[in-house]
């Protein structure tokens, strides 16, 4: 079986799906590894590197005519959508839930679409391949460091013949993956720390990395299924910004990560809640979207400094800005999945595996997960391709 290493090509994207590590890890179950020609490149690993560790450098003609399986980091674009073969296979995060109109696209196309995204993150024997914690851990990290430097002070209590600098004071909103790591990377630069999360199993979580826990008498647990939150009532939504708002403005620094799945990013931090914190004070938002963040006046990419001096960063694609750590990460994530899906040299689909059924999107011509197929229009008669959700 041929899996090809693709360049990505959304913009500002430096991140790589397979590093020449992963290529002897893959060649015992059968699978020869073809890269495109400067697919490392923003990562820093170079075409020689692949090649050394027994990869074919080839050009992207070449990956589409004789690939097997197409390997990517985030979706393909639509000239290498328009490139691909009944019965090829692609393999990245390509946000089927956000995104449904892909996996409709590529079953028409009889692609096989397998996104890292969908996979069961609680099985234990699924841990290996589990992209978006890898990706959330490299981004919580970046978050940490993207606010220390745009903070006009020291994170740490520093004395010295100058004077002495009090500790900045971090409050990390939300405590899934990259909270967690944004709070572990804040304390490490010294900062004093608290953290706060709706599911109240993230307390022991923040407390066990020396930070405190912010508890609010007005919001009692929003844990939902699989370990994620639920979405607030309006009411609820409410009291949490109100009395939010108090804890923001005793902190320097606010790093928020709140997601919800299949909802856009909650709001926490509002415009009156901006105006109450001192000149200097930074946010960094970890949910800026285009559809909004946790913060009122963050977009994606953007960094804007409000008439009261607080500086507000909207985080864009974290990860791709420390390409080798998050590539290094996803090409393990990957190569547990390949592996995991292959027999005898070949793809072995099979849905009724618990990883398979999260992960497997489209099939022989059919959107065969369940939860986006019913995101996609259903025909009014037959012959889409597109299977509807089960009665
Ligand atoms: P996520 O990216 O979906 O959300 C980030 C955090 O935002 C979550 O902790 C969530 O509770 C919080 N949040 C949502 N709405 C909020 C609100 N209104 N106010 C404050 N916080 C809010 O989460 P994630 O990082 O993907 O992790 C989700 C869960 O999955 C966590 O419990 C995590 O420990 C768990 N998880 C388990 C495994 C495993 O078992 N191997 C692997 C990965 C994640």
């Amino acid at each position: 079986m041929k899996a090809a290493v693709v360049k990505e090509t959304s913009p500002g994207e430096r991140r790589v799906a397979l590093v020449p590590d992963a290529i002897a890890k893959l060649r015992p179950a059968g699978i020869d590894v073809l890269v495109e020609t400067g697919a490392g490149d923003g990562a820093w690993l170079a075409d020689s590197v692949y090649a050394d560790a027994g990869a074919s450098i080839v050009s992207a003609a070449e990956i589409y005519r004789t690939a097997d399986v197409i390997l990517t980091v985030t979706r393909p674009s639509a000239a290498a959508i328009s490139e691909l073969r009944e019965g090829q296979a692609v393999i990245g995060m390509l946000a089927p839930l956000v995104d449904p109109e892909l996996a409709a696209t590529l079953a028409a196309r009889g692609v096989t679409a397998i996104s890292l995204d969908g996979l069961p993150r609680t099985l234990s024997r699924a841990q290996a391949m589990d992209a978006l914690s890898s990706q959330s851990n490299v981004a919580g990290y970046k978050a940490a460091l993207v606010a220390a430097g745009e903070f006009g002070r020291f994170f740490p209590l520093l004395i010295t013949a100058a004077g002495t600098a009090r500790p900045a004071k971090v409050l990390v909103l939300g405590a899934g993956v990259a909270g967690l790591q944004a709070i572990g990377t804040a304390r490490r630069l010294g900062a004093v720390v608290s953290g706060y999360d709706v599911r109240p199993a993230a307390k022991s979580e923040v407390e066990s990395l020396g930070a405190t826990f912010v508890e609010l008498t007005s919001v009692s647990s929003a844990a939902g299924e699989g370990g994620y939150a639920r979405e607030l009532t309006a009411g609820e939504r409410q009291a949490q910004q109100e009395e939010l708002s108090g804890h923001i403005a005793r902190h320097d620094v606010v790093i928020t990560t709140a997601q919800v799945p299949g909802r856009r990013p909650p709001l926490l931090v509002t415009e009156d809640t901006v105006k109450a914190m001192a000149p200097g004070s930074v946010i960094v938002d970890m949910g800026a979207s285009a559809l909004g963040g946790n913060v009122t006046g963050s977009h994606p990419g953007q960094t804007v400094v409000t008439g009261n001096g607080v500086t507000i960063v909207g985080a864009d694609n974290l990860p791709a800005t420390m390409p080798t750590a998050a590539s290094n990460a996803y090409s393990r994530n990957i190569s547990a999945l390949l592996l995991h899906l292959t027999r005898d040299g070949a793809l072995a689909i099979d849905t009724s595996d618990e990883i398979q059924a999260g992960v497997v999107i489209a099939h022989d011509g059919k959107i065969v997960h369940e939860a986006v197929a019913s995101l996609v229009p259903q025909p009014t008669q037959g012959g889409s391709g597109v299977d509807g959700p089960s009665d």
